[in-house]
């Protein structure tokens, strides 16, 4: 028998201690709202703890666009908060173009980020050189997005769910939500209430809320010694987009970060095998070996560590960000693929807006949870 508690009356219910549940916590908690936050393990253990942190603007559509756009605004408008243990490093993209085709993808992309106001400039052969010694020579060329950045997602997580407890939020670990109700969460014996259920439970969101399609995608990460000054800036092959876009049973692309610590850290693959967190020594070889055709010495570094870990990915590579009318008093914050660390800010800017009823900076539409519905009746 459950047992509903009368202490436990809330204004918000987090499910989820990722960095998305975090940032929607933090951002609830700044409306004035008691928010608990529960996570079956603990924070920043899921999907979280396994990505890159990567903060960056992407285009694969203009919701992608507009919401990574808002989000890499936030951070930087965030970045001198932040405390050294983040390691939130404003380095900049490079998106390396290795033909004159890809140039000329370089050219519409800066042309794209012109018109909506995001910075970035046209590297040539020899520019390229010069900021990224390192990578092979007879490359073509590539765009530095100087506003994108870096930092230490796990870290990062558990700084907003710091500051949301100073706002007066509560977080439970070890506190995994059975079933959600209308108002409600069970959690084994006991009932939590509030206005405001948030399901921010990442790939795992459809075992709380069955008709959403999220996927575990999974990916390999590697991360070497220390070799201060190796790479400078977040170095992406510009082929990534479609690897990210394309829902293959497998897919590989060049992505190299610098981090605070001098290591290199090296990614990154998508496969669609379920659950499976065993390392695929195929697919990462693969990986390892796209890298050193891009940067050849990275080949003789020394991998100290590699990793898997799942971004809970959707059909159309938006996440899923409202309200969800069939159960009262639900929403939705999940499915962020690989850009879930980028775009937490921005969704949890979205999500409280809508929350309290105020116009969001952007058209929530393409985010809209519902979607998914339409879709399956289409189908
Ligand atoms: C290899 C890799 C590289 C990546 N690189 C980047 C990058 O460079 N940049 C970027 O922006 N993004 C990147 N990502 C994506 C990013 O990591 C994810 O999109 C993001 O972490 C998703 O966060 P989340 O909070 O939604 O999910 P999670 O971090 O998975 O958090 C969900 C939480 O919910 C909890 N939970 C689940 N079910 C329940 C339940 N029933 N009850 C209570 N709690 C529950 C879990 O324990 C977990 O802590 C990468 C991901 C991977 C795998």
């Amino acid at each position: 028998m459950s047992v509903a508690s009368p202490a436990a009356r809330h204004d918000a219910i987090v499910i989820g201690a990722g960095i998305v549940g975090a940032a929607c916590a933090h951002a609830l908690a700044r409306e004035g709202m008691r928010v608990l936050v529960l996570d079956a393990r603990y924070p920043a253990g899921g999907s979280t703890a396994a990505g890159m942190g990567h903060l960056v603007v992407m285009d694969d559509s203009p919701g992608q666009l507009a919401l990574t756009s808002l989000s890499t605004t936030l951070w930087r408008e965030l970045a001198a908060e932040l405390p050294a243990n983040v390691e939130y490093e404003a380095c900049g993209t490079i998106w390396v173009a290795t033909d004159d085709e890809q140039l000329d993808a370089v050219q519409a992309k800066h042309r794209l980020y012109a018109g909506r106001g995001i910075a970035s400039d046209v590297l040539d052969a020899r520019a390229l050189a010069r900021l990224e010694p390192n990578l092979r020579s007879r490359l073509a060329g590539g765009l530095l997005v100087p506003g994108d950045g870096v930092l230490y997602q796990p870290r990062m997580t558990l700084w907003l769910l710091e500051r949301a407890r100073d706002a007066g939020a509560e977080v439970r670990s070890g506190c995994r939500v059975d079933r959600i109700a209308a108002h409600a969460v069970h959690c084994g014996d006991e009932i939590l209430h509030a206005d405001v259920i948030v399901n921010a439970a990442g790939a795992d969101a459809p075992s709380l809320t069955p008709e959403l399609p999220i996927v575990p995608r999974k990916g390999h990460l590697a991360i070497t010694d220390r070799y201060p000054g190796f790479v400078r800036h977040q170095l992406v092959e510009l082929g990534y987009l479609a690897s990210a876009h394309t829902m293959t049973t497998e897919s590989v692309a060049f992505n190299v970060q610098p981090r605070a610590t001098q290591q290199v850290l090296v990614g990154s693959s998508r496969e669609l095998v379920g659950w499976d967190a065993s390392t695929n020594r195929r697919v990462l070889a693969r990986m390892l070996a796209r890298a050193a055709e891009f940067m050849p010495a990275l080949a003789s570094l020394a991998v100290i560590r590699t990793w898997t870990g799942f971004r809970p990915a959707t059909p159309d590579k938006l996440p899923l960000i409202g309200a969800w009318p069939a159960t009262p008093g639900l929403w939705i914050a999940a499915g962020h693929e690989g850009l879930g660390i980028t775009t937490s800010l921005g969704t949890a800017q979205l999500l409280a807006d809508l929350v309290v009823g105020r116009t969001p900076p952007l058209n929530t539409r393409a985010f809209d949870p519902t979607r998914v519905l339409a879709a399956t009746e289409a189908h």
